[in-house]
């Protein structure tokens, strides 16, 4: 399919994980797409190279979500590299875990600034760039929707911030002909949650289907979000969790 033919897409941490698999999808679809990493070099190449290997365009740029000027720096560079861009994917994350008692601030801080700061300053650096049919797709988690484990809730308080500004921005962008989505993934088999770690059989057990979701199964998502097939659907948190939260 080539839905997103002429598209530019930006991904932050796409160098592995589930960013690597949504650029490689929107590049399937027909996308150019720009990644940002913080410290997988080499995997955002290798990424890189896969797409250029297809036949589109992709560039890899260093740039620390927790870093205002690097990522909105970022967001300006892959517009001016491709000369539009129209996909915003907020995925990069972080996954603290740990109780109450012990979150350090810088920890806390930290946290904000990657899983909710970086996400509301790369829309509103992208916006600048975008026209009609123009995309925001962040990733929330499972978790914003259901804290089933303890010592999660400084990661649950970060990616349930992303409804109200998915919300906030689909009604504010709507009129400008732009959409606002999240994805919540479920257990997804990636660095930050194996599927062959040491909880991830009963993590398995919480969903309804039974087993962990590979990366690819999230970009799925995530692409037919960025689509023209998506354009009525705005502001709206899409779980893509294998059940676990029905
Ligand atoms: P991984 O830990 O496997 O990968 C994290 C990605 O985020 C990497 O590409 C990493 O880049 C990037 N990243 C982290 N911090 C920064 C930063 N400061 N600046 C730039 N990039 C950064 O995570 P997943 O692929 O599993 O997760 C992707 C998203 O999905 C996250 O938002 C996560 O919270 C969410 N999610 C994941 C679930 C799962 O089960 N896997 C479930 C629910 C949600 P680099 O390697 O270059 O540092």
């Amino acid at each position: 399919m080539n839905r997103l033919e002429g598209n530019v897409a930006l991904i932050t941490g796409g160098g592995r994980g589930i960013g690597a698999a949504v650029a490689v999808r929107l590049a399937e679809e027909g996308a150019d797409v720009v990644l940002t990493y913080e410290n997988s070099a080499d995997r955002a190449a290798g990424v890189v190279e896969h797409i250029k290997a297809g036949g589109r365009r992709a560039v890899a740029l260093r740039a620390d979500s927790a870093n205002p000027a690097a990522l909105t720096a970022a967001v300006d560079e892959a517009a001016a590299l491709f000369g539009r861009l129209d996909i915003l994917v907020n995925n990069a994350g972080v996954f603290p875990v740990g109780p109450l008692e012990e979150v350090e601030l810088a920890e806390l801080d930290r946290t904000l600034a990657v899983n909710v700061r970086a996400p509301f300053l790369a829309s509103q650096a992208a916006v600048r760039h975008m026209g009609r049919g123009g995309r925001i797709i962040s990733i929330g988690s499972n978790i914003a929707q259901r804290a089933v484990f303890p010592e999660m809730a400084l990661y649950s308080m970060s990616k349930s911030a992303l409804t109200g500004m998915t919300k906030g921005l689909a009604r504010e962008l709507g009129p400008r002909g732009i959409t606002v989505n999240l994805v919540h993934p479920g257990p997804t088999n990636t660095d930050a949650n194996p599927s062959t770690g040491p909880h991830a059989q009963a993590i398995a057990g919480l969903t309804a289907v039974g087993r962990y979701a590979e990366p690819h199964e999230i970009a799925a998502t995530i692409a037919h979000l960025a689509s023209p097939d998506a354009q009525y659907t705005t502001g709206t948190s899409l779980h893509v969790d294998g059940g676990f939260t029905a």
